[in-house]
Order: C-alpha cells, then structure tokens, then sequence
C-alpha cells in the first residue's frame, strides 16, 4: 500500500505503509546487564575460535582446513573424503536438528546470541559506540555538519570496521587455504623488474576481498535488515514455535495502561500499570521493534529489552521482569511447561543420529578402492592362450599413518594378476595403481564374470577394502 496525502482523516486504526520506504538509521543505547554479559561472553569465546582454529596446527596441518582442490575436508584430528560425503550430511542434519530443538524450547537464541551476523554487529556496534558515543551523541553528530571531530570520529570507526572485515576475511579464506601461506601471498614484494607484486592466488585474493566487503557491509550497515529481510531461518522459524516456548514477552497484564509517572507517585490512583512508557526497551532493541507490540519475527530474542526494562523496573522500585523470558502460556494461564512430547521427539532423533554418526566415524575403514576397468579395449589376447583385462586401481589412504598395502584377487575362474608397483601410500594421500588380470582362454566359458580385488594393509589386518569389477572374456 502506498503512503497517502488524504485531505480527508483516516480512522486511526488505518496506518498507510510504503513498501518501498528506505529505512532509517536504528541508533542503538548502550546497556548492560544479564543478557547483554551473556551475549559478550559467548561472543567472545567465538569470535576468539573462529579466529584462532586455523592457526591451530594438528597432525602437520591446519587444525580446519576445508581443502577443495584435493577434496579432503579436515576437521580436527578427522579428515573427510569425497566418499565420506554422506557423514558430512548427516552432521548438517544432526545440526538442524539441535538448531530446530533450541528454537522450540528458547525462541531464537540461537539469532540472539551466537549467529555470526549478531557477533559481528555486537563488535562494530562496539567500535561505534567506542567511536561515537552513545545513542544519543551518535544522533547528534549525524545531524552536526561535517568537523574535524565529525572526520576523525567516523573515520576512526570506518577503519576499525575494515580492519575486523579485512581480519574476518582473511579468516575464512583461511579455513581453505593455509592460512600462513595466505598471508604470506598477501604481503606485497618487489619481483625481478622491480614492481610490486602480490604472489597470493587471484582466486584467494578475491575471495579474501569479497569477504571483506561482504563483512564491512553486513555488520556496519544493514545490520538488523539481514535479520529482518535476508535471513531465510527468520522466516521459517516461527512455525517451530509452540505456547510454551521461552521468548521474550512483554506481560501486558501488568503493564498497561502504559504512561509516564514520577517514581514513587501512586500510580495505580491514576489507573496506570507498572509501563512508564519510557521506551527504553525499543532504544536497546538491535532490529528497532518496540516488544510491546507482542511477539514479531523479527525479534531475535536477545533479552537486551529485558535487561533495558529491569534496570527502568530497578529505578522505580517496581518488581523486575515487566518484559522477561516466559511462554505465552505461562502469561495466559500461569503453566509453564517445558517437557515436551515434541521436544522429547527431536532430543531422541538427535541422541541416535549422533550416535549412528560416532559410530560410523569410529569404525570405518581408513581405506578407499575405485576400480576403473579399461574402457578402450574390450580384452587382450596374449600369447600363451590367455586373455587379459586391464585395469586402473584409484587408492586413498584416509589414515593417519603410512601404509603399503598387497593386493590379491579372486573369482569364479583361476585368475591370475600380473606384476605392478607396490601400493605405498602416505597417510592421507592417493595412489593410481595399473593392474592386469589374466586367465586360461580354455578355462573360461562365459563371456563376462566378475573379479574381486581385494586390499590389505601389511601391517594392519583390519583395514583392508574389497570391490569387483566385471572381467570380459572373448564373445562366443
Ligand atoms: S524485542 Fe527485545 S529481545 Fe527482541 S530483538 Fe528487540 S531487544 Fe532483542
Ligand atoms: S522499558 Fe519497560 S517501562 Fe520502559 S517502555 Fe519498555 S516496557 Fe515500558
């Protein structure tokens, strides 16, 4: 609906939007309190993680490195293969799965405390308020015109944004490529004709730049608009909700009718309820909702309207907890009921999944066989009346430790295996091994069977792999 200039008045119940509107600046006030010291000190920790994991070094490499050009994923003391592709799945699963359990029991916490675009605006807003003062000095320096306090204030803040950008790109190029090498490719040097020179990949360069800006733009400009417009979990979450979830609400009961009052005034002789229509919990609000609305999906139930509220509650001497964590049962009937049937369903799914997936990963076989049969030639016939099948063995070894690894074969026929190279392989590497397998053209009486191609470690009995592959013989 488009805004209106109507010369006749419209009820007040009609209020004319325009989609199209660009929004304002959101000036957040500072506040502290217990959520806000809950969201810093998970912030922290993560933040700290994020940046510290790839320059963790375990078994000789990066501790997280997500190596696309040799399709090996390495996550802590586990390296995942192209085979184990499946796994990976699985744990995305398993992490939906415990996403969907939280938000059904604590609303969007996860929004609120962890998600990296709300640590992220948590920091620059930080820098912000370092920068350029609280809401309310913010406010007035970007109605100020430009100054020299104006320049050094915000170009302060804007170089400390694109430093966190530059450090958080960096960073994630870093989970790909080792990010000691990155670095090091990064830093300008002099060639051989004098010119400046970067000698890091484009592909890094261009990834680490576009990181960057992404960041910059992210967590210093739209900030609550990704969680209100480009978030696709902000969508769908809300049917994950049920009347006993713990969310943020403001308990209309006890707050309205809302109105301003001096503290310690009677109040209540005036008909007013304990909301002294402050607006302290929309100035602290990330996504500018004022919670007195009722409950929005754009809340990312940070609680830091609570903690605005409580301290509002603290000056007055009123009871705490006017906007607080609580269901909206809780609010309507007084039962809080936090065991669920559907709870207890997604706890189950996840307790065997995770299970399922540590047992997978514990007990499968370090070893890996592709058998690639020659397609160019159907069969060659050797001298001594035999035929023989010419095949490519594609090797991975996904343990820890070097291997060397005899092949043997068998099938239905007495096929022979004629001479390769032995199969040694270093821990975590590939090996191709040509292989040709030959039987007695009397002995066989079939134009196609199968051999199976069997692979042992010498030195490890139980990491061996079996895999047939068809043997075609002469057509009759
Ligand atoms: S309404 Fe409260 S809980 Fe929701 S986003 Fe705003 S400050 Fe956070
Ligand atoms: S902070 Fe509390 S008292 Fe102030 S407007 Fe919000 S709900 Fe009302």
């Amino acid at each position: 609906m488009s805004s209106k200039n109507n010369s006749q008045a419209e009820p007040e119940s009609i209020r004319y939007v325009n989609l199209y509107e660009s929004e304002g600046k959101v000036y957040t006030r500072k506040i502290s309190g217990f959520y806000q010291s809950i969201r810093r000190y998970t912030c922290l920790p993560l933040i700290l993680g994020y940046v510290l994991l790839p320059w963790l070094i375990m078994d000789g490499r990066p501790s997280i490195l997500f190596d696309l050009p040799a399709r090996k994923f390495h996550i802590l003391w586990l390296t995942f293969w192209p085979q184990d592709f499946m796994l990976l799945a699985w744990l995305l699963i398993i992490s939906a799965f415990a996403l969907f359990t939280v938000t059904a029991m604590l609303g969007r916490v996860w929004c609120g405390f962890t998600c990296p675009q709300t640590v992220w605006s948590l920091m620059f807003m930080s820098v912000e308020h370092m920068c350029e003062g609280d809401r309310n000095k913010q406010i007035k320096l970007d109605k100020q015109g430009w100054s020299t306090n104006k320049v050094l204030r915000k170009g302060t803040k804007h170089f400390l944004w694109l430093l966190i950008a530059f450090i958080t790109g960096v960073t994630f190029v870093g989970y790909f490529v080792p990010i000691r090498d990155l670095l090091s490719g990064l830093l300008p040097y002099r060639d051989e004709f004098g010119m400046l020179s970067i000698g890091a990949h484009p592909v890094a360069i261009f990834w680490t730049l576009f990181f960057t800006g992404m960041t910059y733009l992210n967590a210093g400009w739209l900030r609550e608009q990704v969680c209100k417009y480009m978030c696709p979990y902000a969508r769908f979450q809300s049917v994950m909700y049920d009347k006993d979830t713990l969310a943020v609400h403001y308990d209309v009961a006890r707050g309205e009718s809302r109105g301003a009052r001096k503290i310690g005034s009677d109040y209540k002789a005036k008909n007013l309820g304990d909301c002294t229509d402050c607006s302290w919990c929309v100035q602290v609000c990330p996504v500018d909702i004022d919670i007195r609305d009722g409950l929005q999906y754009s809340c990312i139930n940070c609680g830091l309207c609570v903690d605005a509220c409580n301290m509002v509650m603290d000056k007055m001497d009123y009871p705490r907890g006017l906007v607080r964590f609580t269901s909206e049962d809780q609010l309507e009937n007084g039962k809080m009921n936090f065991v669920r049937i559907r709870l207890l369903v997604y706890l189950v799914v996840i307790a065997l999944m995770s299970s399922a997936f540590i047992y997978t990963v514990y007990t499968r076989t370090p070893l890996s066989m592709d058998i690639i049969r020659d397609r160019g030639t159907r069969l060659y016939r050797l001298r001594n009346d035999r035929v023989q099948n010419v095949y490519t063995l594609k090797v991975y070894n996904m343990d820890r430790d070097d291997h060397i690894y005899s092949l043997k074969i068998s099938g239905d026929y007495p096929f022979a295996l004629g001479k390769h190279r032995p199969i040694q392989i270093k821990a975590g590497g590939a090996s191709t091994v040509p292989v040709n397998v030959s039987v007695s053209k009397n002995k066989l009486d079939t134009e196609n069977t199968d051999v199976t191609f069997y692979l042992e470690s010498t030195d490890n009995d139980t990491i061996a792999v079996e895999r047939t592959s068809p043997f075609l013989g002469p057509k009759k």
